[in-house]
């Protein structure tokens, strides 16, 4: 059975922390969305390399070499993860921030870009340079396609476009239709980028099979905080474009001209957008959590994530002072990530005391995703607010929630303890 998997080994398991109540109980991490558990295997690997840390790119001595290979290495390993077809490039970055970025500054010019209020501000903000048509929060998956189509079809067909949309919410933790994005996305001739931050540690992603041309995702997300993301996908336009930051690496060539200036060749591979020193040990961390979760089989993960959120879903509609909170309806299919409410309580101090007299860490405020998270509450999108705005008094309406998450290295320990603790 493979709900019945064991979790995988992670980091962390055995910290103890003080509760007020007296005593001390195991930690129970439960805010994955914001950033997982080291894998054991992560850093075991990323320790048996360390002693022979050497620079990459830029040195004829042995170690430069093993440091050189076992990046490059990594960088194959991310593009079998992600299943990219033989032209993509994977950039190595430092987040999903970071990439999508990156794709902003090489856009083309004159390019439209096309994106759902409901976006984390990572993939909604990016943008805001460009000619960007923000759409709004569609209820049901099927609504969120039309609304896409719709807003093509009113384009103007002659430019190039770009649709961003991500594949599993940071808030509800509820999937959304890419594949069927990424077909109108194509029908009227925009492409399209997967912000794949919170679906990559959780679901398989294959850029291939499901038609995207780029996906970013964070390592420190994926199992392996050693300050790496990755851009992956479409060469063209990341080969067109200025590099994403000047300096070593990045240029193949540079000479003085006569007339006083320097002149640059850029590289045209992934190393025009990887200026510097790259960040080996971060690139090698997010290669071997692939191998890990692939060697573990996604199958296996995904159903032990559903048999924990099920138990949650259980535990919460037992509460009936709390609200589960969603766009596509409290049954769609999600990740580990749910996001609620507690009639008369303020989020934050029912986050603190989850802390503190239970050992739980799970997150509250806005998830970075205001204007997704006013609508959920029943608010306008443009309502103003801050993260950790002052909460509602009884009977009023929250101004901000509380997330619960969890993912590969969750006991159930730690989700029936959560439960016990909304209880
Ligand atoms: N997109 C989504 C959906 C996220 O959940 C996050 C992180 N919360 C990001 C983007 C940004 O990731 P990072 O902070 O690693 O850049």
């Amino acid at each position: 059975d493979p709900c019945c998997a064991a979790p995988l080994p992670v980091l962390g398991r055995d910290v103890t922390v003080p509760l007020v109540t007296g005593g001390e109980v195991t930690y129970a991490a439960l805010d994955y969305a914001a950033s997982a558990p080291a894998l054991q295997r992560v850093w075991d690997d990323v320790a048996a390399y360390a002693p022979y840390y050497g620079s990459v790119h830029r040195g004829a001595g042995y170690l430069s070499q093993l440091s050189t290979d076992l990046f490059e290495n990594s960088r194959a390993a991310v593009a079998a993860f992600l299943g990219c077809r033989e032209d993509d490039q994977v950039v190595f970055t430092r987040s999903t921030t970071d990439s999508l970025n990156l794709l902003a500054a090489a856009l083309p010019a004159d390019c439209q870009v096309f994106v759902f209020e409901t976006e984390h501000h990572a993939s909604l903000l990016p943008w805001r340079d460009a000619r960007v048509t923000y759409l709004d929060a569609p209820r049901t998956p099927d609504e969120a396609v039309r609304n896409l189509e719709r807003a093509l079809a009113a384009r103007d067909p002659h430019g190039p476009a770009l649709v961003c949309v991500t594949g599993a919410s940071n808030v509800t933790g509820e999937l959304w239709p890419v594949r069927e994005l990424a077909a109108a996305a194509h029908a009227h001739g925009a492409r399209i980028v997967l912000d794949a931050a919170q679906l990559a540690p959780h679901h398989p992603v294959d850029i291939a099979a499901s038609d995207v041309d780029w996906v970013a995702f964070s390592g420190h997300k994926l199992y392996a905080p050693f300050g790496s993301g990755v851009l992956a996908g479409r060469a063209d336009w990341l080969r067109a474009a200025e590099p994403y930051l000047a300096g070593g690496g990045a240029s193949r060539a540079v000479a003085r001209r006569a007339d006083g200036g320097v002149d640059v060749e850029w590289h045209e591979t992934a190393a025009r957008h990887e200026a510097g020193s790259p960040n080996v040990i971060g690139a090698y961390a997010v290669a071997s959590a692939c191998k890990a979760l692939t060697e573990a089989g996604f199958e296996s993960l995904v159903a032990r994530e559903r048999h924990l959120i099920e138990k949650v879903r259980a535990g919460l509609a037992e509460v009936p002072e709390v609200r589960v909170l969603s766009l596509f309806g409290d049954d769609a299919p999600r990740v580990g990530v749910l996001s609620f409410v507690v009639d008369g309580w303020n989020s934050s101090h029912f986050a603190a005391a989850l802390s503190a007299e239970y050992g739980i860490g799970v997150r509250d405020g806005l998830f970075c995703a205001h204007p997704l998270v006013r609508t959920l509450l029943g608010g306008a999108p443009d309502e103003p607010g801050e993260c950790g705005a002052p909460e509602a008094a009884p009977g009023e309406r929250s101004l901000n929630a509380i997330r619960v998450s969890f993912g590969a290295g969750t006991p159930d320990e730690h989700v029936e303890r959560f439960v016990r603790a909304v209880r």
